[in-house]
């Protein structure tokens, strides 16, 4: 019989419960302060089930960490102007401190173009032009929440970065592209891959740190990790199923973050918590 090793788990409900903590408390202190609790807005165009759900679920934590939420529900037939006003006035609003747009909008919308309407200084979401420029370049701004979630993630599981070699899959603008520049900022070697990539599995074996940010079912199999390599698996599939097949995968990898349970809970905490940074810094003085 062959010994076989599994990976650590990855697990994020703990460090999100915690940034949670640290985030309901920053809230109460900002509420006690200036009489005016944190406000996120958040716009749904349509009726999707698993759009309503996560925009239930993020409402439903704001309430647990004392933020308020303003919710916008559109009908699917909203067009891309119409949705740009209301961004536009959300971000005029002084009651609303933090903005979410739920992605997708739908196929008609111009999803840049409202996102654009959002001001960055309440793109908590981190989806503008803006916010990406910012992080790219070490600036003030907000993140998007799914890579600054990742990034946290890293750290609670105290992940060396520095000259490691990251192989990010997918480049998507909210999810793989950002990771990538996260993960360059702390001084690993980053490789994308995406749909147009040749030998994926190659470039994947040589990972010391792999993200999967495709939405592909089981797309990387044990066989394309590393042993050692740490798997960070963001894909969330019908069935709760990732990116990775955590079967093999686990018998590889060093660390591995389940799905669900692992990504997920970390991005609506840094949504939380930036939230809670965006009030701060509009309630200042
Ligand atoms: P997306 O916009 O559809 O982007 C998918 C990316 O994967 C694209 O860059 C695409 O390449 C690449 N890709 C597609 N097929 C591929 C293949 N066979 N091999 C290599 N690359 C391939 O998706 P997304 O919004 O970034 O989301 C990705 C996944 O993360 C989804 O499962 C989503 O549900 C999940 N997600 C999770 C959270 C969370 O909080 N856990 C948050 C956001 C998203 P091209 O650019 O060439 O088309």
């Amino acid at each position: 019989m062959t010994a076989t090793t599994t990976a650590r788990l990855m697990d994020g409900t703990g460090p999100a419960r915690r940034l949670l903590d640290e985030t309901a408390a920053r809230a109460a202190a900002l509420t006690r302060r200036t009489g005016v609790a944190p406000c996120l807005a958040t716009v749904l165009v349509g009726s999707d089930p698993a759009s309503v759900t996560y925009v239930r679920m993020k409402q439903r934590r704001c309430a647990q960490a004392g933020i308020e939420s303003r919710h916008v529900g559109l009908p699917a037939q909203t067009t891309t102007a119409e949705l740009v006003a209301v961004l536009r006035e959300l971000s005029q609003d002084p009651g609303v401190h933090g903005i979410l747009l739920q992605h997708p909008a739908g196929p008609h919308i111009d999803e840049r173009a409202a996102f654009e309407a959002i001001a960055p200084h309440k793109d908590v979401d981190g989806v503008t032009t803006h916010s990406f420029g910012a992080m790219a370049f070490g600036g003030p701004g907000f993140a998007s929440c799914t890579p600054g979630g990742i990034m946290r993630l890293l750290d609670a599981y105290d992940v060396e970065l520095a000259g490691k070699h990251a192989v990010v899959v997918g480049r998507s603008a909210i999810l793989g592209k950002p990771v990538g520049m996260l993960l360059l900022a702390r001084d690993a070697t980053v490789t994308y891959c995406h749909s147009r990539t040749a030998g994926l599995s190659a470039h994947l074996r040589s990972a010391d740190v792999v993200v999967a940010a495709v939405g592909r079912p089981r797309l990387i199999h044990g066989d394309d990790i590393a042993p050692g390599a740490v798997v960070v698996d963001a894909g969330y599939n019908a069935g709760n199923v990732g990116d990775v097949d955590f079967d093999s995968a686990v018998r590889r990898a060093r660390l591995i973050t389940p799905v669900p349970g692992g990504v997920g809970p970390m991005t609506i905490a840094v949504l939380l918590a930036q939230t809670v940074q965006a009030a701060e810094g509009q309630l200042a003085g």
